[in-house]
């Protein structure tokens, strides 16, 4: 790290600046190759006799159990169809309590008896694994003398390639489970958290005397992201050591102009870009929207939505797919939720919603006041968080997310939801049993008589709640951008069957009756008066939410570590169990994984900080003043009257700032050194002298020689691209 180093980052970085027009066309539609690479119904149909591949797709499409007897020639097709593609090797691909996927290739390669080189791939291969997995995070759950751990094919979610320079590798998407099938990883509470909500809406629809239909719950999960030059990256320890930059003052454009988000996309950008959607593609991954985002350098990828548990493995895959395309590229994706302070941060928003049959339940239609079914399912969820916020919240936590919830960009750690005037003057209206009409759709008028006469929606946005109601969908924003979605849709659903459970138990006991639809309006009210104090339409940003939620007695869990807690609930512990999420084993062991992670990345900061700050900034602020004392001994030499000397003056003051400074710098690299390691109790001292600390270097790199200075500045890496 030296300041000539820094030069050359910048003259590499724009080197590498794309000029406009240089797009390559070969003409190739995405139609030609969507889903090329995955283990379709297509491909299924092609590799595998029919009996065997309706009894898989039965299993895939409608969730009937897996016939065991067609693993064997699942595993045959997979194998023959996967070489054609290019692969030598497989793997379980599986999510365990870490941030990112894992995988373990085999080649499909073996010696039969006589020695000779075959292909092979079988039907145990494909059902398990035995990984020797025993350093995953596993909260206690495995001791070491008997640390198997398996892995297991999910048929459910589709099997891919994943292409490298010299080959391929068939990937299972797989669940990890211990020998005392516990889980060890994010899928296989989701899955159970899906079919603990399926079958709970089967009860509550049956409630309406609706017949049996297929139920999907839908996640659409938007993705942020930053890019810059890999030359700055390489630059910046912080960065590759941490994920996020530790030091770096403000410059004096960033956001402020807010011409970025929505602009015109940079030629380097939309190569990556586009680069990046047609991989997601061949992985049949329906990638759709693509945009800047408000801070310089932040973008976003928004798929279409898809069943819940393939849109969790899709998005794991995506952020995959980013950072690794991004380095093709000359540049790198930052998934962090902070990576630069003073500008906005990255989040994830996970749109959720549910299907029954083909119709979405949330889609309030054109008389909701009447939508028995929606108003019902609406209650539901609005007492299911009002209930279960605390999960919700919990499911937020992250090292990363810490900076971005209540920073007047992302929700506050408050959980509220936002319906929006119309959908909450219906609700208003079931609870008083004073029923006005009210039209439904907002005219929006151009002004223009070329132009067409367009409707609004029934909700507009409001970009600083929670979880807010979109139109047809709920919008839960809080999630960090480097978190799988699996948490909190695990978390939401449990939440949502249980008080689906509850509304069909009351619904059961009006049964048939005549005046159904007016109990069943009273049993509503009764619901939603309890638990609307959850509802909140104003500013989450305002200081008036916090009290106001405080008179409401909702939940406010400001530190990451109290916001875990909740796992150890319990009230939480018997909801899980009840639905068969979690034993409060498998629970506690999440609560000492995710509090253990958080420690360790705060640590790691720290330690990261004080390293830079002593190896990297103090010999160049030591320069620094060495270099201002010996100008101000030359002008004191020179002069017989040196106080006669213009200038002097500003020396003196400038070397005494700077004497503060590197004092000042010394003494917190001191403290952090001194507090040593982060600790349930003293983390937020911890990161409050990581904080210190960066303060004096921000204000260093104000003032310290811009030649001299070593570590690429925010100028640099969020514009020079
Ligand atoms: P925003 O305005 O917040 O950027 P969009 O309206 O572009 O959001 O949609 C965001 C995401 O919501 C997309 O991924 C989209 O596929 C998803 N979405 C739309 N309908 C549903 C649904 N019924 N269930 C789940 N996600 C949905
Ligand atoms: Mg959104």
């Amino acid at each position: 790290m030296s300041a000539t180093n820094r030069r050359q980052a910048i003259e590499s970085a724009s080197q590498h600046i794309t000029p406009p027009g240089s797009l390559p066309n070969d003409g190739k539609a995405p139609i030609d190759y969507y889903g090329k690479d995955v283990f379709n119904a297509s491909a299924i149909r092609k590799y595998l006799s029919r009996g065997a591949s309706e009894k898989l797709l039965a299993t895939i499409q409608n969730g009937a159990p897996l016939d065991p007897s067609v693993a064997g020639d699942v595993a045959h097709a997979m194998k023959d169809w996967a070489i054609s593609r290019g692969a030598t090797h497989f793997t379980h691909w599986f999510q365990p309590m870490t941030s990112g996927t894992a995988e373990k290739h085999d080649a499909f390669l073996d010696l039969n008896e006589q020695g000779e080189a075959i292909m092979t791939f079988s039907g145990r291969n494909l059902v398990m694994s035995e990984p020797d997995a025993s350093s995953f995070p596993s909260g206690g759950l495995r001791c070491t003398f008997e640390a198997r751990g398996y892995t297991a094919w999910d048929p459910t979610s589709p099997a891919f390639i994943k292409r490298n320079p010299h080959g391929a590798t068939l990937c299972i998407p797989s669940t990890f489970l211990s020998f005392n099938s516990e889980a060890l990883d994010k899928k296989i509470p989701l899955q159970r958290s899906i079919s603990a909500l399926k079958q709970a809406l089967l009860r509550f629809m049956a409630c309406f005397n609706e017949a049996p239909e297929r139920v999907a719950v839908t996640l659409g999960a938007e993705q942020e992201y930053f890019l810059i030059d890999k030359a700055f990256y390489l630059q910046r320890p912080d960065l590759y050591q941490t994920g996020r930059t530790l030091f770096g003052a403000p410059p004096a454009r960033h956001q402020q102009l807010e011409d970025h988000y929505f602009g015109a996309i940079k030629p380097r950008v939309i190569n990556f870009m586009a680069e990046v959607e047609e991989e997601l593609w061949r992985l049949g991954i329906p990638a759709k929207t693509r945009h800047n985002e408000v801070a310089p350098a932040q973008f976003e990828l928004a798929p279409t939505f898809e069943e819940l548990n393939l849109a969790v493995d899709h998005n794991m895959l995506t952020m995959e797919i980013l950072q690794r395309v991004a380095e093709k590229n000359g540049l790198v994706c930052l998934l962090h939720e902070k990576p630069f302070a003073g500008v906005n941060g990255s989040g994830k928003h996970n749109n959720w919603s549910v299907t029954y049959g083909s119709r979405n339940l949330l889609e309030p239609g054109k008389d909701p006041i009447n939508n028995r079914v929606f108003l019902a399912f609406l209650t539901a969820l609005i007492r299911a968080t009002d209930l279960h916020s605390d999960l919700l919240r919990c499911a937020t936590v992250t090292a990363g997310n810490d900076h971005r919830l209540g920073a007047n960009e992302a929700p506050p750690a408050i959980i509220s939801i936002y319906l929006g005037e119309f959908l909450s003057d219906i609700l208003r209206q079931i609870e008083s049993g004073d029923f006005r009409k009210r039209s439904s759709k907002h005219a929006l008028k151009v002004g223009v008589a070329t132009a067409p006469n367009i409707e609004g929606d029934d909700s507009d946005r409001n970009r600083t709640s929670p979880f807010a109601f979109t139109g047809n969908k709920f919008e839960f924003r809080a999630c960090g951008s480097s978190q799988s979605c699996s948490e909190f849709n695990t978390f939401f659903n449990v939440a949502v069957a249980e008080s689906l459970d509850y509304l069909s138990e009351k619904f059961e006991a009006i049964g048939n009756s005549d005046d159904f639809d007016d109990q069943l309006r009273d049993i509503l009210a009764e619901v939603l008066r309890k638990h609307d104090r959850v509802v909140y339409n104003g500013d989450n940003y305002s200081s008036r939410w916090i009290e106001e939620a405080n008179r409401r007695g909702l939940p406010c869990l400001k530190t990451a570590l109290d916001a875990l807690k909740p796992l150890l609930n319990p009230k939480n512990c018997r909801l899980m169990e009840k639905y068969g999420i979690f034993t409060t084993v498998e629970l506690e062991s999440r609560y000492d994984v995710y509090s253990e992670e958080y420690l360790r990345k705060i640590q790691i900061e720290g330690e990261v900080a004080c390293d830079m700050a002593r190896n990297i900034i103090l010999p160049v602020a030591l320069e620094s003043y060495d270099f201002l004392a010996k100008t101000l001994k030359t002008v004191r030499d020179l002069c017989e009257n040196p106080k006669g000397v213009k200038g002097r003056k500003v020396l003196e003051t400038k070397f005494e700032t700077m004497g503060n400074l590197v004092a000042q710098l010394e003494e917190k690299i001191e403290k952090l050194a001194q507090i040593g390691a982060a600790n349930a109790d003293n983390c937020q001292e911890y990161i409050q002298t990581t904080r210190d600390l960066r303060t004096v270097v921000d204000v260093l790199e104000t003032l310290v020689d811009d030649r001299k200075w070593p570590l690429p500045k925010y100028r640099e890496m969020l514009f020079i691209m």
